[in-house]
This record gives structure tokens, sequence and C-alpha cells, in this order.
């Protein structure tokens, strides 16, 4: 008999119809003689309702509060979902990410997982109980609740997989694997077979939000084979590993993050200590800064231009508002217009000329590139935000066959 964790994302727990659905899933799985712990998202749109309501009440809500509200989806999914399993006729029983003793860190709306205990589940497994765990969600050290970031269900099944040691962890959606490209947006995307925790983890990072990054790095960290399969049709997914089958592929696929805005600080002193001064401030303001870039120094001044998450620009221009006197700079500019697309595949390090296809692809398009940056496995141009649907398709196209 085998352990198995199933996660259920919000689109395949949306109405009565996908519940029952998935309780099916499960007591098939159980029928089959296995143990079988469900993690669950909130139903379909709730989180992003939730956030709106939110919205309506206090735009500037304190970050523990909205958890409070944000936790609330999984309760309601965990809850029916056993219900319909019930009323199949199985033994079950729902619990919060507290009853489970998923600890995190005091990040509200973003924390980090720090501990799992695997009492509470492993007891109810022996009184023969289906567990359903209501995801996304933990509590800190003050006993309050906080979430793990949208899409931090991923998370939460990924990690009790490794608390119990468990045989499988199944990631159930509504695609039915992993794609070269959001299938949804590119045509003839290709499903892989399988996939490196590495280049997921960066295709997760880059804006494929089939699977939140952490879980990628969770599944890393302990050996979890993640499989990401269809929650609608059965049949085989994708597997992320290790290491996989070789394939001639030089890229293993193309992501686009509209959730950027660029800033630049325009007639900086050029003088040595100016970036550790800017970056050092953002830092002490926990904003997450990616792609940075350096003009070249003319009439003793220069240019910093650089990119953060949407959500983290008006702390940023607060901060560099309050800077510019010292940093003798004129002004900051904002541009939330702009997304980056990037490819992924650790096939490109051993070959040239990755780059050069990628910005030729682009070219051909007439698509303008504002920064580049580059790593072993990966590639990211930031361009305006009304290209880049057409600029997936053309670097997908210019890649994958
Ligand atoms: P869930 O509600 O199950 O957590 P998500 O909406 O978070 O589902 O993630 C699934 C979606 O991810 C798909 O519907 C698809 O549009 C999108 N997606 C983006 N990039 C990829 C990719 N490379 N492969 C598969 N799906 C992708
Ligand atoms: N319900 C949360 C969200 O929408 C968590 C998740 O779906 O994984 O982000
Ligand atoms: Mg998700």
């Amino acid at each position: 008999m085998a352990l198995i964790v199933q996660k259920f994302g919000g689109s395949s727990v949306r109405d009565d119809e996908r519940i029952f659905n998935v309780a099916r899933i499960i007591t098939e799985t159980r029928k089959k003689g296995n143990d079988v712990v469900a993690v669950v998202s909130a139903q379909g749109d709730t989180t992003d309702d939730l956030e709106a309501a939110a919205a309506r009440i206090n735009p500037n809500a304190s970050k523990r509060e909205m958890d409070m509200l944000l936790s609330a989806g999984e309760q309601m999914s965990a809850a029916l979902l056993a219900m319909a399993i019930e009323s199949l006729g199985y033994p079950v029983v729902s619990l919060l990410g507290w009853q489970v003793g998923v600890k995190t860190d005091s990040n509200y709306r973003n924390a980090r997982i720090k501990s799992i205990s695997s009492e509470r589940i492993n007891a109810e497994l022996a009184r023969k109980n289906i567990v359903i765990v209501a995801g996304f969600q933990g509590i800190n050290k003050y006993d309050d609740i906080s979430t793990l970031g949208r899409g931090g269900s991923d998370t939460s099944a990924v990690a009790l997989a490794a608390a119990l040691r468990a045989d499988k962890c199944q990631i159930y959606t509504d695609v039915d694997g992993v794609y070269t490209a959001d299938p949804r947006i590119v045509k003839g995307a290709k499903k892989l077979e399988e996939i490196t925790y590495d280049e997921m983890l960066e295709l997760a990072t880059l804006g494929a939000q089939v699977l939140q990054n952490r879980s990628v790095e969770m599944g890393k960290k302990y050996g979890i084979p993640i499989e990401v399969l269809s929650s609608l049709e059965d049949k085989p997914g994708t597997i992320v590993k290790e290491v996989v089958k070789v394939e001639k592929m030089l890229i293993r696929g193309v992501a686009r993050d509209n959730d950027v805005s660029r800033l630049s600080i325009i007639g900086i002193k050029d003088t040595p200590g100016m970036a550790f001064k800017i970056f050092s401030a953002l830092a002490r303001k926990r904003v997450n800064v990616d792609i940075i870039l350096q003009s070249v120094g003319r009439d003793g001044t220069k240019d910093i231009t650089f990119t953060v998450p949407k959500s983290q620009s008006k702390d940023a221009i607060e901060v560099l508002h309050e800077m510019l006197p010292s940093l003798n700079a004129m002004n900051v500019i904002c541009d939330d217009h702009v997304s980056k697309v990037s490819i992924v595949g650790a096939g490109m390090e051993t070959h040239p000329g990755v780059a050069s296809k990628m910005f030729e692809a682009l070219y051909e398009a007439d698509i303008n590139i504002q920064m580049i940056s580059t790593s072993e496995i990966k590639i990211s141009v930031l361009i305006d935000m009304d290209d880049a649907d057409k600029a997936v398709q053309v670097v997908h196209d210019a890649f994958i066959k």
C-alpha cells in the first residue's frame, strides 16, 4: 500500500460537479488500496473575489487580516470535498493548516513553511480516514494564520509529501501537464513528458503559473518527484524530477510574466557607492529587485534602471523619492506596462547562438527589447506589454518545431 498526496487546484473544484469529480479521483485511488492525503485550493476565483472584497472595505488592510480572510476559501472547499466523499460512503476528515501543524514564518501573504508535524495526519490515516487538507495556509509563532503566496497550495502539497514521506505527489490541474509554453496562449505548445527541477523552477519563477516556484524548490530539496496532470482527463502528465531523459531540445520552455514594473533613476551622480545606496535602501524595504541596468556615465551622471514586482513598485518609488537629494539625482520614472518574456533550457549552456536566435525572432516581429538578462539556463527580455503575446509565440516558433 502506498501513501499518495494529491493536490487539486481552484478550477478542479470550481463547482459541485467538479467537486464530485475530484471526490471520485480520490476514492478511486483509495479503492486501489492506497492511503490518500488530498490538498485542496479555494474554488474557482474565490481568492480573487476575497481580495477584491478586502480592497472595497479597506485598500490598506493589514496583511494579517488579509490572511485571516484569504485562508477562508480553502476551508470551504476542504469541507465541501469531505462532504462529497462522505456521500460516496468513504471515511474522511478535513483539516486546516494549523490542525496538521503547518508552521510558517511571520511573513504574512507570502509565508514560508518552516515545519510540518505528521502526527495528526498519521493518526487519521491509521483510523482509515481519507485526509483532506486546506492548502495555502499555515500558522506562525504568534498562533496567527498565514498564507503562502498565490499558488501556494502546490507548496502545501509538496511539503506534506516530504513530511509524510509519501510515495507520490500528484498536482491535478486544468491542463494535462507542463508544456513548452502556456497551452492556452501559444499555438503549437508541446507537452513535456519530463522536466528537471532546475528548469521547472526557472519557468515557474519566470511566470509559468502551473506550479508555484516554491513547490519546485521544495521538491528538489527533498527529492520528491512531482507529477502534474489533468483532473478532467485520465492520462499521464509531466514528471518534474532531478534528471530527465536526454532529448534534443535546446530550450525546454517559454514563459511570460506581466507582474513587472520598470523603474529608472535619472541623473545620478557618477561616483562610487550609488548602487549600494539605492539597492540597500530597497532591500531594507523588502523590495525584490530583478533585472538591473546601469548606463555608462556621461557628464558626471548616470542612470540606473531595474525591475520589481508590480505590487512593490509603490514602496520602491517612495524609497527612491526620499533618496533623490542624497543621490544628486533628477527624477524617478516608472513604467507598469511591460512584460518579461523568457526562454529556459539546460541545453543552452553548451550551445552558442541561442540568444541571437531569440533576438532575431523578436526583430523579425518588430518587437523592441528594453532590457536583457541571462543566466546559465535562461534568457529574459523586457518588452512592451502589448507585444507580449506575439513575442511568446514567435520565440516559441523559433525554437520548438
Ligand atoms: P490550479 O488552479 O490548478 O492551481 P493554475 O491556474 O494555477 O491552476 O495553473 C494552471 C494554468 O497554468 C494552466 O491553465 C495554464 O494556462 C497555465 N500555464 C502557464 N504556463 C504553463 C505551461 N508552461 N504549461 C502548462 N500550463 C501553463
Ligand atoms: N487559492 C490560492 C490562490 O488562488 C492558492 C492556490 O490556488 O494554490 O492563489
Ligand atoms: Mg495554481
